[in-house]
């Protein structure tokens, strides 16, 4: 599948946080591009219309193609180090390593800056793969900056992947590259987000097995649990009732699935963290919780 790739001239580059960012403990975002060519069809960005640097192409034609910041090293070398304690996330509006990245390369010139001038923690969300072509840069910036790779694993049913995130890789794939990120000395937490059908005690199973340390999750984002903002695309909703899976966009049983998830991780010995303060968890040091927010760890 081609995509449109665009290029053009962003303002700035990172960008205050508010909201679920802010609670989990983070200072900043960095979104290397508009728009994201995985376009899952549950992707809760273009539910957020105009906001956040959206245009409203990006969230009519979600997923067609995208547009690179192509400023985004140089605008991050002058932001870095305004300030202590940058706690930067990467991205909550499209992977930095979407499909088109791999033509785009905005990255390897972002994590050189993140190297030169380290923030006090530099998380990379992502389901890609392709983040393997820069495990060199990763480890580099690594030495300066507390950088952790959130990788997304959404369900563990392979068809269940297929029909929610078609242009996403195989969950084989997406293991495999934890596995080979931790062999390659990064940082990795598995971020079962968003939870999809799946079977919720032998995911977190494989989350355990697979990393060390603690196992985030996120059920769908439904508007009985939050009324304004983003949320669930209703292209994933119309597959919930087209496969009859509504009962995960409904809170009461997404509450049972984290208990049950929960349940497993407090019989291994490992911590498990939902919401904001389940994503506050991957800024944290060794030592302990540096983030503030708390709830939600169960
Ligand atoms: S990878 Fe993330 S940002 Fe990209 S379409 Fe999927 S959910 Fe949205």
């Amino acid at each position: 599948m081609r995509w449109r790739i665009d290029r053009a001239e962003a303002r700035s580059i990172l960008s205050p946080v508010t909201g679920f960012l802010r609670e989990a403990g983070f200072t900043h975002s960095l979104t290397p591009a508009r728009n994201c060519t995985f376009g899952c069809s549950y992707c809760y960005v273009p539910t957020m219309r105009v906001q956040a640097g959206l245009k409203p192409e990006d969230w009519r034609h979600w997923g067609e193609g995208t547009t690179f910041k192509s400023n985004a090293a140089e605008l991050l070398r002058r932001a870095l180090g305004r300030g202590p304690g940058q706690r930067i996330y990467c991205s909550p509006l499209t992977d930095p390593y979407q499909p088109a990245e791999e033509e785009g390369r905005a990255m390897p010139a972002i994590l050189e800056a993140v190297a030169e001038r380290a923030p006090a923690v530099f998380v990379v969300q992502t389901r890609g793969p392709l983040i393997l072509r820069d495990v060199e840069l990763l480890q580099k910036a690594a030495r300066g900056t507390r950088l952790r790779v959130s990788f997304s694993v959404t369900t563990d049913r392979e068809e269940v992947r297929r029909i929610f995130e078609p242009h996403c890789a195989p969950l084989a794939q997406r293991w495999e590259t934890i596995r080979a990120l931790r062999a390659a000395g990064i940082a990795v937490t598995a971020t079962l987000a968003p939870l999809l059908p799946c079977d919720p005690e032998r995911l977190m199973r494989r989350a355990l097995e697979e990393t060390e340390g603690a196992v985030v999750a996120d059920p769908l984002h439904v508007r009985a649990v939050k009324q304004r903002g983003a949320t669930t695309r209703e292209a994933a909703a119309g597959i919930c009732a087209h496969y009859g899976w509504m009962e995960w966009l409904d809170p009461e049983h997404q509450g049972a699935v984290l208990g049950r998830m929960a349940e497993v991780a407090r019989e291994a010995g490992r911590e498990f963290g939902h919401g904001p303060a389940g994503f506050g968890l991957l800024g944290r040091d060794e030592r302990g919780g540096n983030f503030p927010a708390r709830r939600g760890v169960l």
